[in-house]
């Protein structure tokens, strides 16, 4: 539930209330807003509405959150939530890039591919070591060798590097070397994966599911949240459908949609969703208008010879045009395309 404060309620009177909370042993939330002090409970709704709450001074009212999602939910959390990612800030405003091969092919693959999309401004690195392809004859990535080039290339960039992780096993591994973790469409509902990742520190980059509502996805989200991991970026990849034309249907519905249930950032992946360069460009600069925190992209320099989802990667100067395209909207919708900063390096 949330107990909303009155605008002018004093510290003695929210200190009295946290007591009162963790004498009944719930976990709570403070969020102090610009308008509100609100504080989020989660327990035993009955046993928390015997409490004494509305009768304390400095208390406005008490509602119970009626949707499943309550950490991902906008009640819990009335503000945007900021997450930063090595020395870059996603939210608020701020635009994640995120762009690089599928996978992580060889160090001197990637580094060409991350500089040339650098130049362009993109502010993330990505790149798969560890994919998961429907065929299990299809490459497989480069597992612990992928991650270090990964890091290696990140470093010499200066640029905080995503990359999938698919397996609970597999997640310390992983976040030694990246600085956020990528749930990819296929384990958005592996609860084990989900805890797992939810016990770190690092950012998550959750996609949705390819057949997942959004009430799914925030669900999700959930299992990361209450594993006491706040940092989880939402991410719209489409979803399957039953037109064959492009790979996926890409739901930009889904970012104003998320954001009025939500408070955690959302950024959009048109080269998932579409699986066609020639429609990546437009789905981007669509999905900078419908209001997402950032655009994902596969961007390769031989995409006939990649390893790894091709067909579907933008050449680097393929990338340069639709973020210079991207930088024209971005005044428009009140957003600002930041480069990392040098002291993360
Ligand atoms: C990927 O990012 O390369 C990927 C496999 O994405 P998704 O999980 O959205 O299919
Ligand atoms: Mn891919």
């Amino acid at each position: 539930m949330i107990i909303v404060l009155k605008p002018d309620a004093t510290k003695e009177q929210l200190d009295g209330l946290m007591e009162l909370i963790e004498g009944m042993g719930f976990e709570y939330n403070l969020s102090e807003g610009v308008q509100r002090t609100i504080v989020g409970v989660i327990g035993d709704e009955e046993q928390l509405r015997d409490a004494p709450l509305t009768a304390m001074p400095g208390i406005e009212s008490v509602v119970p959150i009626l949707k499943p999602f309550k950490r991902a939910s906008r009640e819990w959390h009335p503000d945007d939530t900021l997450i930063e990612v090595g020395s870059l800030t996603i939210g608020g405003g701020n635009l994640a890039m995120i762009a690089g091969p599928c996978a992580i092919e060889s160090e001197e693959v990637l580094l060409e591919i991350g500089e040339s999309v650098k130049n362009s401004g993109a502010n993330i690195l990505r790149g798969g070591a560890f994919k998961p392809r429907t065929s299990p004859y299809s490459f497989q990535g480069l597992a612990e060798d992928g991650l270090k080039i990964l890091q290696s290339v990140g470093q010499q960039l200066n640029l905080p590097v995503v990359t999938e992780v698919m397996d609970p096993r597999q997640v310390e591994l992983v976040e030694r070397y990246a600085d956020m973790l990528q749930i990819g469409a296929r384990n958005m509902q592996n609860f084990n994966l989900l805890s797992e990742v939810g016990q770190t520190r690092k950012p998550v980059l959750l996609k949705r599911g390819l057949s997942a509502t959004i009430k799914d996805l925030l669900m999700s989200a959930e299992y990361i949240l209450s594993n006491g991991n706040e940092k989880v970026i939402l991410c719209e990849r489409g979803i399957r459908s039953f037109d064959n034309s492009t790979r996926n249907v890409l739901d930009l519905s889904a970012v104003p949609n998320i954001q009025s249930e939500s408070h955690l950032p959302i950024i959009v992946d048109p080269s998932h969703a579409t699986g066609r360069p020639d429609l990546i460009p437009s789905m981007a600069l669509a999905g900078v208008a419908a209001g997402s925190d950032g655009i994902h992209i596969e961007v390769h320099c031989q995409p006939e010879k990649s390893l790894s989802d091709g067909p579907q990667a933008l050449l680097p100067e393929q990338y340069t045009a639709v973020m210079k395209q991207i930088r024209s909207l971005t005044e428009l919708f009140g957003k600002v395309i930041p480069a990392p900063s040098d002291t993360s390096a």
